[in-house]
């Protein structure tokens, strides 16, 4: 699998140095010193390995006044359009992903559990 890797500084793509750190792969960029992570944007699903890649709206939640959620922001997360579906088509209807969700995209083991999940469900269900 070849991974196409631009600097998001000056967009250079042959004088890259990758280097293991404890946060995964940095790449560092020889025309203008430039370094960032590698993995900080994930291009293919870590699921299934697919490119259908969708970044959506993310709720960021704190809890305030006892247990009432309420959202103190946002940000961007990513969505495979084959494992997050479902999640994808409920953030198309305008609302934003729970802080809950796990995407398959980034967490194959969350997908996992969703699966084994839905099962003890239809178990459960007479
Ligand atoms: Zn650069
Ligand atoms: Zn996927």
């Amino acid at each position: 699998m070849t991974r196409r890797i631009a600097c998001p500084s000056c967009g250079e793509t042959e004088d890259l140095a990758g280097s293991p750190s404890p946060e995964g792969i940095v790449i560092r960029c020889g025309c203008c010193d430039t370094s960032w992570l590698r993995d900080a944007v994930p291009e293919t699903c870590a699921t299934c390995g697919g490119t259908e890649l969708e970044t959506r709206p993310r709720a960021l939640t704190q809890y305030s006044r006892g247990t009432q959620l309420s959202i103190v922001g946002m940000t961007e997360i990513m969505l495979c359009r084959v494992c997050d579906a479902e999640m994808l088509e409920w953030s198309k209807t305008g609302r934003a992903v729970p802080p809950t969700y796990r995407p398959a995209a980034i967490d194959p083991e969350a997908a996992k559990e969703r699966a084994e999940g839905e099962e003890d469900d239809r178990r459960l269900t007479p």
